[in-house]
């Protein structure tokens, strides 16, 4: 079995080789080498890559896995893991009980990782972190009017308790972090760098959005269960 998340309907799915023979006269139905390319006849001496192209089972887009070794001496035996899957399928994430605005371009921050675009993932989580941050601290401009470096309203949030101490700590590494990158473009980011960025973003929101709207949840039923204690109370007041 042949399977990954479709980069159509992201679905974690079940890869089919296509029915052929619903409209081709294959009388045996479908083989792993009738959806294998290139064909031997137009294999490259010393090039070992080949693709074979599967229907995803949920939506039926094509999704094409990339194989390495030579398979046209074995049978028609299913390949093993393929070395990659053609288009990537970019994976975001959700966010629940945070405002559509904020999880919208955090997911995106999370799809630009999934397919390695490390750049582009600093830059866009620094940018969410930012804009989260200066909504919520008291005073996002310097004593010049000027508005403040993200570290310095990073430091303001865990000093006014919207961040918790634990997580301002983490926050010194962001400077080091692609702060660059929005000035000079072509600074490298690595894997480790994007996924810190990327991890603090996460434990930010959590922080400012998910854990307020968790704890209004809680109120409302600490409300309710006073009520519900009160009745009781007045009901054996009245009994009386
Ligand atoms: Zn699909």
């Amino acid at each position: 079995m042949v399977v990954r998340n479709c980069w159509h309907c992201h679905a974690y799915a079940n890869m089919s080789l296509p029915a052929l023979q619903e409209h081709f006269l294959y009388e045996t139905g479908t083989d792993l080498i009738d959806c294998t390319f290139p064909k031997p006849d137009k294999m490259q001496e010393g090039d070992d890559n080949y693709f074979v192209i599967y229907q995803c089972d949920r939506c039926g887009y094509p999704n094409i896995a990339h194989y390495k070794h030579n398979r046209w001496d074995d049978d028609n035996d299913e390949p093993t893991l393929p070395i990659e899957w053609i288009p990537i399928s970019a994976i975001g994430k959700e966010y629940p009980d945070v405002p559509k605005r904020v999880t919208s371009a955090a997911s995106e921050c999370h799809r630009c990782f999934s397919i390695g675009a490390y750049r582009a993932t600093v830059i866009m989580a620094r940018s969410v972190l930012e804009a989260i941050i200066t909504e919520k601290i008291q005073d996002p401009a310097n004593e010049h009017g000027k508005d403040k470096t993200l570290n310095m309203k990073l430091k303001d949030a865990a000093d006014e308790g919207v961040i918790s101490k634990r997580l301002g700590d983490l926050a010194d590494a962001i400077k080091d972090i692609g702060n660059g990158s929005t000035h000079n473009i072509f600074e490298d980011i690595s894997k480790d760098e994007a996924d810190y960025v990327l991890g603090f973003m996460d434990l930010l929101i959590e922080e400012t959005y998910q854990q307020d709207e968790r704890l209004a949840k809680l109120a409302k039923l600490n409300q309710r269960l006073e009520q519900v204690k009160s009745d009781k109370l007045s009901g054996i007041v009245k009994e009386n």
